[in-house]
């Protein structure tokens, strides 16, 4: 790939886009780079789940190259100066089922890690922050593990900032929604088309469309005719509730400075569930246990879970049993200290899900030109200052083995019945009853 005279057309503004577009002009100062995505990057309100209130940042992982991974994000959040303001070591309290705790204390020693990361007896650990989490649910919990170097990240506000740096670079920023790709005669991917019905092209097309690109795939496998475009059963979009809480005068004093806070599970019992420390705004957030799909008729006979048709996703409609289960969430951190918050927003946060978590960063094997950078599952925000250098080791076919075969586009895909983040229950089944009739 001679990348100083090719042209890069990035579909999909969340993390994995921007950070692709601002590590390629940085290596590729005179390179040709734009960015298409339906909302602006500084938008009130976006659809990419990249654009939030705040996310996790942690390197807490059991699976060892996630951990490294992360590791190497957390460096560029505390020390890089475009990163560094938006990142907040809080710590992070786990509540821990199964072995969870020693295997990632674990993958700290075998990668020489020395942090402040301890797993602690529950009943030690009910003491501490000053009792803040001693009403929560510990039934079932083994241990707690405190990582005091992880924390979170502003993560709307970064994901602006990184955008605008990579724009004052020369990253071109196009407001458009792609309604499909573009294929030239011999079957290469040269662009796509807008719903205005302007075309966009390119040499290389890399789709980052997250929760959206199971859907603009199927559009695209049926004006093509190209079937093998479709997603099929690697990609599959998502829903969570997240809410957001004002928390009351008396109560900020004490969780102004509170770790973030988790309760894992098991693949049986449901996801795992979060709990932010308080934004400016005095707003705590939370995330719920429901990780749900919305499959329905995209285009005739053909059935694929996406998010809702609205242009904005329908995210600020939640219905009253998505906003129980924020209830539930503060419920099992909090017990009754949450009684008195006024519940302020909820909405609803749409990302593309594999079986196992795994992202997709792989050239699409149906069409030259093409290439998938999505796929967070559900964990992708805290990867966003490194992604872009991983995916373009993609585009150049240097990616290391291990990680070109976990990341592939054709691979065996492990049986989601044990990844307990993955969407299994329907968006249908969780409406207010009004709506279901
Ligand atoms: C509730 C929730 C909580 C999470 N918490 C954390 C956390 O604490 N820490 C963490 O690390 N990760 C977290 N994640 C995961 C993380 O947010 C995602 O994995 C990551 O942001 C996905 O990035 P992306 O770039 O693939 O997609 P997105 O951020 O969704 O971006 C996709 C972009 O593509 C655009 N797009 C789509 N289709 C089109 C089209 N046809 N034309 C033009 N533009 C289009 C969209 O407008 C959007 O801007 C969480 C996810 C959810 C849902």
């Amino acid at each position: 790939m001679s990348s100083e005279t090719s042209s890069f057309l990035i579909i999909g503004a969340g993390v994995f886009g921007v950070s692709t577009a601002y590590h390629l002009i940085k290596k590729y100062p005179s390179a040709s780079v734009t960015l298409v995505d339906r909302d602006a990057f500084d938008a009130e309100s976006r659809v990419a789940a990249s654009w939030d209130w705040n996310k996790c940042i942690r390197a807490d992982y059991e699976d060892i190259v996630y951990c490294q991974l992360a590791l190497e994000a957390q460096d560029v959040f505390t020390s890089d100066p475009l990163w560094m303001p938006y990142f907040h070591e809080t710590g992070i309290y786990w509540i821990c089922r199964g072995d969870y705790a020693k295997d990632v204390i674990n993958n700290f020693k075998k990668l020489g890690r020395k942090v402040d990361i301890s797993a602690f007896p529950i009943s030690e650990a009910r003491k501490m922050y000053d009792g803040l989490f001693d009403d929560a649910d510990y039934s079932g919990a083994t241990e707690v593990l405190i990582n005091k170097t992880s924390g979170w990240a502003a993560a709307g506000d970064c994901l602006r900032a990184v955008t605008r740096k990579a724009i004052e670079l020369g990253v071109q920023y196009v407001t458009a929604e792609a309604s499909g790709l573009q294929l030239d005669k011999d079957g290469r991917c040269c662009g796509i088309k807008t719903t205005t019905g302007t075309a966009l092209n390119a040499s290389h097309v890399l789709l980052c469309t997250g929760a959206y690109t199971p859907k603009l795939l199927e559009f695209s496998a049926a004006s093509s005719g190209l079937a093998d475009l479709r997603a099929g059963s690697r990609i599959v979009a998502g829903g969570i509730t997240t809410g957001m809480w004002k928390v009351d005068d008396k109560s900020y004093e004490k969780f102004a400075s509170m770790p973030v806070g988790f309760q894992g599970y098991t693949a049986d019992v449901g996801g795992f569930i979060g709990s932010l420390p308080p934004t400016k705004d005095r707003e705590m957030k939370w995330w719920g246990q429901k990780i749900f799909k919305n499959t329905r008729e995209v285009l005739p006979g053909r059935f694929i879970s996406a998010p809702p048709n609205e242009r904005d996703y329908a995210q600020w409609k939640v219905s009253g049993p998505l906003k129980e289960d924020i209830r539930y969430a503060s419920h099992v951190f909090y017990g009754k200290k949450t009684a008195n918050w006024t519940q302020e927003k909820h909405r609803i946060c749409w990302d593309a899900f594999t079986s196992n978590g795994d992202f997709i960063i792989s050239p699409h094997p149906a069409a030259k030109g093409l290439y998938v950078a999505t796929c967070g599952s559900f964990h992708g925000y805290k990867f966003f200052p490194v992604l872009g250098k991983y995916i373009i080791q993609m585009l150049e076919g240097t990616l290391a083995p291990e990680l070109a075969g976990r990341w592939a586009w054709d691979r065996e895909r492990p049986d989601p019945s044990l990844n307990p983040e993955y969407p299994r229950v329907e968006m249908k089944d969780l409406l207010d009853v009004s709506a279901k009739l």
